[in-house]
């Protein structure tokens, strides 16, 4: 019998999220809400809408393996040259392309934790160590919910390659400033790599949250990865980029790229995508306005949640997670539990979150001890 690495049979089996439409017809209902995974609630825009039709008439050829159109259009827009940039099947296949290229068995990769689930697992599947720093409260009193770039600092070793700064952090969508990221950067040995990634920075409205790229500036130990995931409204074409001041990390991750794997279609309506940028800052203030409503109702209900800086809220319910999730579930809202943690609950559109807050009210009404959620 054949087996897989063991760091690879360790790995938890994937568990795809509740579909809408196969949670509405179960528990028979008309509609049901996703508010899971942090996907922008507009329509694709009508240029990428042209663009993958005019893209398909071609699809009988392959695209494009160094992105040459995108990855021009990328540098034109964020003011570097070409060979800074490497594009991925979505910002994850780059995390990915970043453990082959920088770890091996012995070293280390280090980050926040609670943060992106990816992280943990390409490090098992690279065979590197991972170090995970724990949040700290980021305000007085309230839950751990924010970088401790200290500690993250401290947990740096001659073994670390990668630190990720997921900044705004997914899932509690805090976010550190500039003064705090600078000095950080500042002091990370030069032999490891700092990755901030940046995949909600399009959602964030405090100025003193910095621009990755402008941080990046005369800093050869720094890349940054973005994604037209969110809110460009591509997630289901998968492309995402990364930018390095050192154009030898660009190219040490092209080098690990998977042949072929930002499709054609993907490539072209991420290019179509930049040509409606002022579309989807629009779409981005809206975001954040409807992120500052939801913020509100739910500190009215009496909910501690933390500001937002990204396209999703972070509600720090720790033990009843996931009873919240399946409940919220229930009345046909599919959210993101993170069990003993919180629930990460995504920005929709107007009438979606009011839903959640409807179903929230209903799922705190009826429960049978009668204590709320908190
Ligand atoms: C969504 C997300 C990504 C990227 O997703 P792709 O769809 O693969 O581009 C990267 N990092 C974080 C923290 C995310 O939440």
């Amino acid at each position: 019998m054949v087996s897989p690495r063991p760091a690879v049979q360790a790995l938890p089996a994937y568990r795809p999220g509740r579909n809408p439409a196969d949670l509405a017809r179960e528990i028979g209902v008309d509609r049901a809400v996703k508010l899971a995974s942090n996907e922008v609630a507009f329509p694709p825009l009508p240029a990428v809408v042209q663009a993958v039709a005019a893209a398909a008439a071609e699809t009988n050829r392959y695209p494009d393996n160094g992105a040459v159109v995108l990855t021009a259009a990328l540098a034109r827009r964020y003011g570097v040259e070409p060979a800074q940039i490497a594009t991925g099947g979505g910002a994850v296949t780059l995390c990915q392309e970043l453990a082959q290229a920088y770890t091996e068995p012995g070293t280390s990769i280090a980050f926040a934790w609670r943060s992106f689930e990816m992280y943990p697992l390409l490090a098992q599947v690279a065979g590197a160590r991972a170090v995970q720093v724990p949040l700290v409260p980021g305000r007085e009193g309230g839950p751990a919910d924010t970088h401790d770039l200290d500690g993250l600092l401290a947990a740096i070793d001659d073994t670390t390659r990668l630190v990720f700064v997921c900044n705004p952090n997914n899932p509690t969508g805090t976010a550190v400033r500039r003064a705090e990221l600078e000095r950080f950067l500042d002091a990370v040995p030069p032999t490891t790599l700092v990755v901030l990634d940046e995949a909600y920075r399009e959602f964030v409205t405090d100025p003193d949250v910095p621009d990755g790229i402008e941080l990046m500036r005369g800093r050869p130990n720094v890349a940054v990865l973005r994604t037209f995931s969110k809110a460009w409204g591509l997630a289901g074409l998968r492309v995402g980029y990364l930018v390095a001041e050192d154009p030898a990390v660009a190219e040490a991750v092209r080098k690990t790229h998977v042949p072929f794997s930002v499709s054609m279609l993907a490539q072209a309506a991420a290019v179509a995508a930049l040509t409606s940028e002022d579309e989807v800052r629009r779409r981005c203030a809206a975001v954040a306005a409807e992120r500052e409503r939801l913020t509100s109702a739910l500190r009215e209900r009496g909910l501690d949640v933390a500001d937002s800086q990204a396209n999703f809220v972070w509600l720090p319910v720790g033990e009843q997670a996931a009873e919240l999730a399946g409940a919220l579930e229930a009345r046909a809202v599919i959210t993101r539990p993170f069990a003993g943690e919180g629930v990460r609950v995504t920005v929709g559109a107007p009438e979606e979150d009011d839903a959640f807050l409807a179903a929230l009210d209903a799922v705190r009404d009826g429960r049978r001890d009668g204590a709320p959620f908190r």
